[in-house]
C-alpha cells in the first residue's frame, strides 16, 4: 500500500458501473477517510447502508458549488466490500457530472483506483481469498449461463473449501512426520510411518485425479477455439459465414482467396467459441498464401477442436488432429460415411452440424471435478503441490520428506493466498477492471 497522510492507504475512487452510456453512474470510494469525504460532499454523513438522496457540493471555493443530486450509500467498515469505510455515489451519468465529482474527490485527497484495487483491498482485509477474488473477476466477464454458474460457485468458495481441506490434511500429515523425526525409532510404533505414507499417497492420487478431471472448467472460463481447415475452395469461408450468421469472411470462387485466418466469436452449447477460418491448407509457392498456410497450421495446433472440411469427391485423407469431418456441397455430391454432410448453399445438414459442434463444445468444457480449477495459475499450483508430495513419497529419509511436504503446503497456500502472495497480487488484480 502507498501510505496516505495519516499512515493509512489513501481513499480510492472509481466508476463501478459500466462505461457505456447509461442513466446512472455509480462512483465508488473506499479507505479510511471516505467518511469525511462523504461528509464534506453531502454536508453530513447519511445513515449507514441506506440510500439517501443528497446534494453533492464542492466547498473549496469562495462559494459552495452544487455538483449533482445523487443517491448516496454509506458503508462503514469493516462490514463493507473492501473491509474499509466505503461509499457509493449514484450520479447522473453525464460525463460532465462524473468529471466534476472526480475533480472534487481529488481535491479532497482521494485518488483514482488502479484496476482491481477495491478487490485487492478486500483481499488484504480478509474479506475474500484469492480464488474468490478471481471468481468475482470471472463473474464480471461471464458471457454465458455456464460461465456465470461456474464463476459464482468460485465466489461462494467452492474451490477455497476444497483446497483448505487438502491443506488441513497436509498439515496433519506433516505433524506426524515431525513426530517421526523427534522420536527415535524404538519409541514410535512402526505403523506410524506406514500411515503417513498411505496418507500422502491418497492425497497425491486425489489431487492428480482432480487435475485430469478439471480441464474442462479452465476451457469454459477462457472459451474455446475451433479451427476450420481444408483445401481451398471447399467452402470453409462460406461455412463460417453460415455458422456465424453474417459476412465475417471473404468468399470467392477463386481458389486461395482466404489468405488470413478470420475469427468469429459466437456461443455454442452455452460456451463461447471462437471460430477460425484458415487459409487453404496446401503446398504453395505464393508467398502471402504461404504465410496464411503457416498461420493456419498454428491455429490447428492451438485449437480445441479442428473441423476439417472437404467438398464431395475425392475424400481427402483425414488430417492429423481433425476432430470433426464435414463434407460440404452435398447438393453436388453425396457425403461419404463418417463425415457430416452439409450444403451451405441449400442449408441442408446445417442443423446437424450445429448440434454436433455444440455437443463438442459441451464435451470439451464438461468436467467431473466438483469444484474444478479455472485458471492456468491454479493448475500450476496444484501440479507443484502434487510434484512435491510425489517427491516426499520417494524420499528415503524422513528429514527430506518433511521439507518436500512443507514445499507442497506452500504451493497449495499460494492458491488461496494464504502464503507468499506479494508477487502474485499484481498479476491477479491487474487483470481486473477498474472499479472492482
Ligand atoms: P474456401 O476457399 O474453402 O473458404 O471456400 P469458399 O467459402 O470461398 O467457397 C468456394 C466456392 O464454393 C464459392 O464460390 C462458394 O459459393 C461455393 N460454395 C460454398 N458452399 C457451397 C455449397 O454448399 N454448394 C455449392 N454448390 N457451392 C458452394
Ligand atoms: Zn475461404
Amino acid at each position: 500500500f502507498m501510505q496516505g497522510s495519516e499512515g493509512h492507504p489513501p481513499v480510492i475512487f472509481a466508476l463501478a458501473s459500466g462505461l457505456s452510456r447509461a442513466a446512472i453512474a455509480v462512483m465508488r470510494l473506499s479507505g479510511q477517510g471516505a467518511g469525511s469525504i462523504v461528509e464534506s460532499l453531502c454536508g453530513c454523513l447519511p445513515a449507514a447502508r441506506r440510500a439517501s438522496l443528497r446534494g453533492l457540493w464542492r466547498r473549496d471555493g469562495a462559494e459552495p458549488v452544487l455538483l449533482d443530486r445523487a443517491l448516496v450509500l454509506w458503508f462503514p467498515g469493516p462490514d463493507s466490500y473492501t473491509g474499509e469505510d466505503s461509499a457509493e455515489l449514484h450520479l447522473h451519468a453525464g460525463p460532465a457530472v462524473i468529471n466534476a465529482v472526480a475533480d472534487a474527490l481529488v481535491a479532497l485527497d482521494a485518488r483514482p483506483a488502479e484496476p482491481g484495487e477495491f478487490s485487492r483491498r478486500a483481499f488484504m482485509h480478509g474479506r475474500m481469498d484469492l480464488m474468490q477474488a478471481e471468481g468475482i473477476a470471472d463473474l464480471i466477464e461471464a458471457e454465458t449461463e455456464a460461465q456465470r454458474q461456474q464463476a459464482l460457485a468460485q465466489v461462494d468458495g467452492a474451490q477455497s473449501q476444497l483446497y483448505q481441506r487438502w491443506a488441513d490434511r497436509l498439515r496433519t500429515l506433516l505433524a506426524h512426520q515431525e513426530a517421526l523425526i523427534d522420536f527415535p525409532d524404538e519409541e514410535l510404533p512402526p505403523e506410524v510411518e506406514q500411515q503417513l505414507c498411505n496418507g500422502l499417497q491418497e492425497l497425491h492420487a486425489t489431487m492428480q485425479a482432480y487435475l485430469t478431471e478439471g480441464e474442462g472448467a479452465e476451457r469454459l472460463r477462457r472459451g474455446l477455439v475451433f479451427a476450420i481447415v481444408g483445401e481451398p475452395n471447399v467452402g470453409k469461408s462460406s461455412l463460417l459465414n453460415a455458422l456465424a450468421g453474417r459476412d465475417a469472411a471473404i468468399v470467392s470462387s477463386r481458389a486461395g482467396t482466404t489468405r488470413d485466418a478470420i475469427e468469429v466469436r459466437m456461443v455454442m452449447g452455452d460456451v463461447p467459441v471462437t471460430l477460425v477460418d484458415t487459409a487453404g491448407l496446401r503446398e504453395t509457392e505464393d508467398e502471402i498464401e504461404a504465410e496464411g498456410v503457416r498461420r493456419s497450421l498454428f491455429h490447428v495446433k492451438q485449437a480445441d477442436c479442428v473441423v476439417q472440411v472437404f467438398a464431395g469427391n475425392p475424400v481427402p485423407p483425414r488430417l492429423d488432429g481433425a476432430d470433426v469431418l464435414v463434407c460440404n456441397k452435398t447438393d453436388l455430391h453425396p457425403a461419404p460415411t463418417g463425415a457430416i454432410g452439409v450444403s451451405v448453399l441449400t442449408n441442408a445438414g446445417m442443423d446437424v452440424l450445429r448440434t454436433a459442434l455444440a455437443d463438442k463444445a459441451r464435451a470439451l468444457t464438461a468436467g467431473r471435478a466438483v469444484a474444478p480449477f479455472t485458471r492456468a495459475r491454479h493448475r500450476a499450483a496444484i501440479e507443484e503441490t502434487v510434484r512435491h508430495i510425489g517427491q516426499a513419497l520417494s524420499m528415503p529419509w524422513p528429514e527430506m520428506r518433511g521439507e518436500e511436504m512443507r514445499l507442497a503446503m506452500r504451493a497449495l497456500g499460494r492458491l488461496t493466498g494464504a502464503v507468499d502472495v506479494e508477487a502474485l497480487l499484481d498479476t491477479v488484480f491487474g487483470q481486473f477492471c477498474i472499479g472492482k
